[in-house]
């Protein structure tokens, strides 16, 4: 069954039992504290928490899930992807523990023939929380597992909660057997690659006190309103239903591994293991390719792109590893051109808005590989230099040391397995352990860091601890000021509260009141300087709310002591927040512009307001066109000479509602709501700070307009001074440009596309001449055609500074030549910048016969130490050594002779 098809049953099933059906949410889920949706459940955190009331009782979705720390489980477990979609049922206060088990043995044991998904019942297994012998009765009562293949487990396999005190409970989980083949007797406890994991049911039941771990934690009382969170792994399904080995081999991921060995000129699955632990390596890699590539064509769909830090990292991070992975398979031209497509092809079924943004998406990932080839070149010539340093000195040990290593991978991105591989190449080992030694250094470091920015999904005991003490919510005075007196209520370092701090520390600091804005509505924090009663100065470099009602200011003590209770006079960088002020009072103005010209499905999907420029996305299916969009910036700018005022009011969610504010789909808002309005025309419901009249913010530049996933387009702009560089700057290059081509600026169009056009025919005309050049080689090897078993056969080493196209032309012009009479092999092969290549030609006759050149060209590429392929008339390879060209060729005609002998 297909993956498409398990899907569209899902909802179907689930649908017609009174769910709704929501759609995936975005993978870069609008969360600051999450990289990434990694469950299902995500998007209605806000129901279960009771933060917001569920919109529905029942619903249902296929969501897209990426979670990082299964990277390393790729392609060695059966099971794991670092992007899957996660089917669920939910229940919000509706059916319970009975609704979900029956429910989920419903559509895993209805047969095919009636919708379901047809699993033998006698391969289904069921695992509960060790003492909830509720759900123990309800697998009796309502499927046809015995007694024996349900299995209880403790807190770590089989409770759920999200780490801090709230809602928690029970889970229950199915596992499908999937055969002795794939590993060792005895249920879920013993292989979980065997008894696979299908389908969790989650039954929120209880309220948490207290989270200490995944184990520990205090249950205060049973939930009013009782819940159900489930998730199936949709291609852990398609796996099951399309009896393949695993989730790589299923029909959205295999068609791109299928090609990436193709590439490689390997052949996936030569060991008849049915395990993934016991794959050979080359396996192993082929899937982390197929996999990670999915998932970086999701992501980048999504709007993610490569970045040295955050989601852009994980983005970069995996498309490297496909990118290395295929370069120790042996290829060595780029491969996403090659790869990209297939999984968009598959992809594109179940969302279509992949195939219509894949010019963009493309881009995106064919730019970052080419970029990642840069730094491996020249990461190649560092460690080529720094083996050539050691083999200077024989006597001395012939090994590359740990410091090297960490250099190469850290400031080159070179990975070690390439240095290991390639150190081995030369003879040389690599101080492997060394290396290992100082990742973990930097691990360390890395994780402290991460644990300073840890906030409400992650460890939160010390916030709430000094949330606590001051026993009310932070005040932030800087709606009104800039300059504002408080008191230290807590320091807190490394994760924990401390009693001081001194020069040099970074800390994150408390104050129980402060003019300091968090980042927060799209609005990018404040930063300036505390300075304490005793003397101590504090650098403020980023203002965080990482629980509700606290503000700590990250920030680095300059000079003096820290110690809770001094006096505090907190003074925030005035520049830096006028020029934030004004770039979030321009995109309130831009954001009412745009819905006033494209309508009011143009909702905001994002923004993000810095020191003299914002950015600002929104909901639409189309490109806003640039005349509509050179509007939108007049009406703006005339807006900007009216002066209008503007002032923020505290009111209720009905009045802001009857005065027209626009909320924002997503955020959450109290009864009372504050509403900034510029003039009377632009009214958002908003937090952030704003300039006080419009004419401060001067000019407001719009950068452009693209699309950054499905039916989401950003503007970029600057305003103020940094739109009137930006401008000046443009006329300065105007001024150049016509000073070059001796034209006035408003000639300027159509003088150069003259030019082009001139250049265009003149680079026409050389490549005319040049292929002539090529193709009179043609009637003088068609005189060198030989018989080889009846195949009429031409070979030729066209030398070096011939460019594949060329060759091509000349290949094809032979066997044009040659005609069609009797079968014709033409095998030709040059260098072409260095690079040798392959084309190798056949015709109908030839084909007939059984010569395909698909065959013949691999062969000469793996003589040139790489891989080819193409159709069977015509295919082209190339490797990385030019030295074999003659090689290749022979090897070429001893493979046309085997064949006739
Ligand atoms: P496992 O222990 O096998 O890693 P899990 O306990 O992490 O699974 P859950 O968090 O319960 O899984 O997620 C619910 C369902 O989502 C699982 O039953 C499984 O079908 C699917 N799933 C989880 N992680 C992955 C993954 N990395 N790739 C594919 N499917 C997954
Ligand atoms: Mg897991």
């Amino acid at each position: 069954m297909e993956t498409a098809e398990i899907r569209r049953r899902w909802l179907s099933f689930f649908e017609s039992r009174g769910h709704t059906v929501v759609p995936s949410a975005p993978l870069p889920f609008d969360d600051p504290n999450l990289l990434f949706v990694a469950a299902g459940m995500v998007p209605f955190v806000p129901y279960f928490v009771g933060q917001e009331t569920p919109r529905w009782p029942r619903a249902t979705s296929v969501q897209k899930c990426v979670r990082t720390p299964d990277l390393d489980e790729v392609g060695r477990t059966s099971r794991h992807g670092t992007f899957f979609q996660m089917n669920g049922n939910f229940s919000f206060g509706d059916y319970f523990k009975h609704g979900a088990i029956s429910y989920a043995w419903e559509l895993l044991t209805t047969s095919q023939r009636e919708g379901g998904y047809g699993l033998d019942p006698e391969r289904l297994w069921a695992t509960v929380y060790e003492d909830d012998e509720e759900a123990i009765s309800l697998w009796l009562e309502l499927s046809e597992i015995p007694r024996e293949r349900i299995v209880r487990r403790g807190k770590k396999d089989n409770y759920w909660h999200m780490g801090i005190p709230g809602p928690g409970g029970p889970c229950s989980e199915i596992f499908v057997d999937r055969g002795p083949e794939y590993g060792r007797e005895g249920g879920p406890a013993v292989d979980e690659d065997r008894y696979m994991e299908v389908w969790n049911l989650v039954f929120m039941q209880y309220q948490l006190s207290a989270v200490r771990a995944k184990d520990d934690f205090d249950v205060a009382g049973p939930l009013p309103a009782r819940n159900v969170d489930t998730g199936m792994g949709l291609e852990r399904m398609a796996s099951i239903l399309q009896g393949v080995d695993n989730l790589y081999e299923i029909d959205e991921v295999f068609p791109v591994l299928d090609r990436a060995a193709e590439l490689a000129g390997k052949t996936y699955g030569a060991n008849p293991s049915h395990v993934a632990a016991q794959s050979h390596p080359d396996d192993v890699r082929l899937r982390v390719v197929a996999d990670h590539v999915r998932t970086c064509l999701m992501l980048v769909g999504d709007g993610v792109t490569p970045s040295n830090e955050g989601r852009g990292y994980v983005l970069r991070r995996m498309l490297r590893r496909a990118v290395r992975s295929m370069v120790l398979l042996g290829v060595d031209e780029p491969t996403m051109p090659q790869l990209l497509p297939v999984s968009m092809e598959r992809m594109s079924r179940s969302y279509p808005e992949l195939r219509t943004d894949f010019d963009r998406i493309s881009q995106v990932v064919y730019g970052e590989e080419e970029a990642f080839r840069r730094t491996l070149a020249s990461g190649t010539t560092i460690l080529d230099t720094a083996v050539d340093r050691i083999k200077a000195r024989p006597q001395a040990p012939q090994r590359l040391s740990g410091e090297q290593a960490f250099t190469l991978h850290d400031t080159y991105g070179f990975p070690i397995d390439l240095t290991l591989e390639m150190a081995a190449e030369q003879g040389v080992e690599v101080d492997e352990a060394g290396f290992r030694r100082l990742m973990a250094e930097q691990r360390d470091r890395a994780k402290a860091d991460a644990r300073a920015k840890k906030t409400a999904h992650g460890d939160t005991h010390a916030y709430r601890r000094v949330a606590d003490a001051i026993g009310h919510d932070v005040e932030f005075t800087g709606y009104d000021e800039v300059v504002s007196e408080g008191r230290v209520a807590g320091i807190i370092r490394d994760g924990e509260t401390v009693e001081m701090a001194g020069a040099g520390d970074e800390i994150e600091l408390v104050l129980d009141r402060t003019p300091f804005y968090a980042e927060g509505g799209g609005q990018l924090a404040d930063g300036g300087l505390v300075e304490l009663a005793n003397g101590a100065v504090i650098d403020v470099r980023d203002v965080q709310r990482p629980i509700t009602g606290l503000i700590v200011h990250r920030a680095r003590v300059v000079s003096g002591e820290v110690t809770p209770g001094v006096l505090a006079h907190a003074k925030v960088d005035i520049e830096r927040r006028r020029s934030i002020s004004r770039a979030h009072t321009a995109t309130h103005m831009v954001h009412k512009a745009i819905r006033e010209a494209v309508g009011e499905t143009a909702t905001q999907a994002g923004s993000e307001n810095a020191p003299g420029r914002f950015r600002f996305d929104f909901n639409a299916q189309h490109a806003v066109p640039a005349t509509v969009l050179r509007d939108v910036e007049a009406k703006v700018n005339a807006l900007l000479l009216e002066d209008l005022p503007v002032h923020a009011e505290i009111m209720s969610q009905q009045q802001a509602h009857d005065i027209g504010a626009m909320a924002l789909f997503g955020e959450k808002y109290g009864s009372r709501v504050r509403v900034v309005s510029v003039g009377d025309w632009a009214r958002e419901l908003c937090g952030g700070t704003h300039a006080q009249r419009s004419g401060q913010l001067g000019v407001v530049k719009l950068l452009g307009e693209s699309s950054i996933g499905s039916g989401v387009r950003r503007v970029e702009a600057l305003v103020g001074g940094d739109a009137y560089s930006f401008l000046a700057r443009e006329a300065a290059i105007v001024g150049q440009l016509a000073e070059l081509v001796k034209a006035r600026p408003e000639e300027l169009p159509e003088r150069i596309s003259g030019m082009l056009g001139r250049l265009k025919d003149a680079e026409k005309q050389i490549a005319a001449v040049r292929q002539a050049q090529v193709l009179g080689a043609a009637p003088g090897l068609v005189a060198t055609a030989r018989d080889i078993g009846g195949v009429t056969f031409v070979s030729h080493d066209a030398g070096h500074d011939v460019s594949a196209d060329d060759l091509r032309a000349l290949v094809l012009e032979v066997r044009h030549r040659l005609g069609n009479d009797r079968p014709v092999l033409v095998s030709m092969a040059a260098v072409s910048k260095g690079r040798p290549l392959a084309i190798v030609a056949t015709n109908e006759r030839a084909r007939e016969a059984g010569v395909k050149a698909g065959a013949f060209v691999r062969t000469a590429a793996r003589r040139l130490g790489g891989g080819g392929g193409g159709k069977d008339d015509i295919a082209q390879g190339g490797g990385s050594e030019p030295g074999q060209v003659s090689a290749a060729l022979g090897a070429v005609e001893d493979q046309l002779r085997a064949r006739s002998s």
